[in-house]
């Protein structure tokens, strides 16, 4: 956010203080904690004035106590003075006590910086300060049908740092939502924040159009606010507006500052929205994920397996239960996290071969993979495949071999997932007992090996003998 703000032009922070110790210091810190801001300073209200007049200040800190006038006549003559654009002023000062509180807030200075926090603190809170207040960043949905009112309000909007997307009717603002959800599905809205006049252009009022974003879109106030334009004696469309939904109004003619605040205080509650939602995400996918293989976790198996057997699409889904044999061994002879590297490359590959299927982290060495697709074939030759694969993907450096054990709906019609794996599971056991580095089948029949791999064949003929 603080970024965006900056690219435009190089932040400037004016720092007001009569001694020059104090001035040499604050810039200092500043110059420190903001390696690409400007830090200018003067030492009297006077000359902030005039430094003020001159040029474009992002920031002024000003010292309570001023040798012409106090930080917040400075404060009170700054609002006086520019009244565009608004400019945060933060007094720093040793006593923050209620009265400055109560004052400061009438003289219009945005916030306070306690010194008896350290010169250290205050480079931070000034860091901190930008961050927060320059979150006016957002794309703006504008619907005004009079051309002088929205020249004004873009106008506005322009100068501070807002993107914004005009229309003159509710029905086209409207078109451009549902364009907007279906272009995103559900991840997020084209837009941050509607604008919107009242009465407008077209059979749709201002109200028609938030009662739609609220009751047929069902977007709620979070997830789009809408701030209304009205006439400032219009009560009875005022409470309307909160009827229908809306976050906030703001009178016509309108003021700068009180739009700014409003636009301000309602992109905060979208951009925390937004935060909150992809916080939900990211925890949904740490829980659906394990964290040292990357495959799903069991947890995502036991939620969306059954489905996923289920699906009119999958077409013959088959279970294959992985077991790493002797794995222990790796362990013991090269330590846990060699092990470890050894289940992370397995997953890995897992994952980048069966992108349309679900690998899932069974157990601690055992994986379990549900592919969609096949049939009997196509499975066993997969299996095969996959068995020979590990064997010379060298994990770790290592040479791993894996058993498996297969089962699918096809052969299994009436199997529940559970069931399935457990089918699967009684056929890597058989793989186990004939010996590991190898797949078997659980059939209609019971387990059977794939007799594909080399030592099967060199084991039968001497079964055989
Ligand atoms: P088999 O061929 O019969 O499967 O023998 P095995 O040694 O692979 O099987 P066993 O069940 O005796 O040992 C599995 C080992 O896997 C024991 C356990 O300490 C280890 N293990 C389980 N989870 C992890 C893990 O997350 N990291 C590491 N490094 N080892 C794990
Ligand atoms: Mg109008
Ligand atoms: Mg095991
Ligand atoms: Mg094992």
């Amino acid at each position: 956010m603080y970024k965006k703000l900056m690219s435009s032009h190089k932040t400037c922070i004016l720092v007001v203080d009569g001694s020059s110790v104090s001035r040499e210091i604050l810039s200092r810190i500043l110059r420190e904690e903001l390696a690409d801001s400007e830090i200018i300073s003067c030492k009297s209200g006077a000359e902030a004035m005039v430094l003020l007049s001159e040029r474009k200040v992002d920031l002024v800190t000003t010292a309570l106590l001023l040798a012409d006038m106090d930080g917040l006549a400075l404060s009170r003559k700054i609002r006086d003075t520019f009244q565009h654009p608004f400019i945060p002023v933060v007094v720093v000062s040793g006593d923050a006590d209620s009265r400055l509180l109560r004052e400061g807030f009438e003289a219009g200075v945005t916030d306070y910086f306690d010194k008896s926090n350290g010169y250290k603190a205050f480079g931070k809170f000034i860091q901190g300060f930008l961050q927060r207040n320059s979150g006016l960043m957002g794309k703006i949905l504008f619907i005004e049908d009079s051309r002088t009112a929205a020249a004004v309000l873009l106008k506005i909007l322009a100068k501070n740092g807002l993107d914004v997307t005009h229309v003159r009717s509710a029905e086209k603002a409207l078109a451009m939502i549902e364009d907007s959800l279906e272009k995103t599905g559900e991840e997020t809205l084209s837009f941050d924040l509607v604008i919107t006049d009242f009465y407008l252009e077209g059979a749709m009022t201002g109200g028609d159009l938030l009662h739609a974003i609220r009751a047929k879109y069902h977007l709620s106030q979070q997830e789009l606010p809408v701030l209304v334009l009205t006439g400032s004696d219009d009560t009875g469309t005022q409470v309307e507006i909160f009827h229908a939904g809306g976050n906030d109004f703001v009178h016509k003619p309108i003021i700068e500052e009180i739009l700014i605040a409003r636009v301000r205080a309602l992109l905060l509650i979208k951009h925390q929205f937004d935060a909150l939602k992809k916080q939900a995400e990211n925890m949904r996918w740490i829980a659906a994920t394990d964290s040292l293989t990357g495959v799903r976790s069991k947890r995502y198996l036991v939620d969306n397996g059954e489905e996923f057997i289920r699906a009119p699409e999958n077409q013959g889904v088959w279970a294959i239960i992985i077991d790493i044999d002797h794995f222990k061994s790796i362990n013991d002879n090269l330590g846990h996290i060699t092990g470890d590297h050894v289940l992370a490359e397995l997953g890995e590959f897992l994952n980048s071969h069966f992108p349309e299927d679900m690998a899932v982290r069974f157990g601690g060495e055992e994986f379990c993979l549900l592919v969609k697709n096949c049939d009997r074939e196509t499975i066993l030759r997969r299996s095969e495949e996959l068995r020979e694969q590990i064997e010379n993907l060298k994990p770790a450096g290592l040479e791993v071999r894996i058993s498996l054990g297969v089962a699918g709906v096809e052969e299994h019609p009436d199997t529940n997932l559970t069931q399935l794996i457990s089918l699967a599971d009684k056929s890597l056991y058989f793989s186990k007992e004939a010996g590991r580095n190898r797949v078997s089948i659980y059939g209609p029949d019971g387990p059977e090996a794939y007799p594909a791999t080399a030592e099967t064949v060199r084991l039968q003929p001497s079964r055989q003998a």
